[in-house]
């Protein structure tokens, strides 16, 4: 996901994450929250294929459409900690 700089005529620019299908001509800016034009400039693009970068449009991806489960995990209990200490506390 590349990320797009934009620049808020009082306080400079910033940059922001977004969908190439996606961009905003404006976006407003995190100090004065006035609306700030997208600058033109060279695309940024994370590596794609990296652990981090799936993590991130995985996360985007489901953002507004969140996974839903019908059922528990198959296999009863599972143990989501590795935390000795969440051992001692009480179960359902
Ligand atoms: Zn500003």
């Amino acid at each position: 996901m590349p990320y797009y700089e934009f620049n808020c005529r009082a306080c400079g620019s910033f940059d922001r994450f977004h969908r190439m299908a996606e961009v905003p001509g404006t976006a407003a800016c995190p100090d004065c929250a006035a609306p700030a034009r997208r600058r033109v400039t060279a695309g940024a693009l994370l590596h794609t294929g990296s652990t981090a970068t799936r993590l991130l449009d995985a996360t985007a991806g489901t953002a507004d459409r969140p996974a839903v489960v019908s059922a528990p995990p198959a296999g009863g209990h599972t143990r989501i900690t590795r935390n000795p200490l969440h051992a001692k506390l009480p179960h359902p």
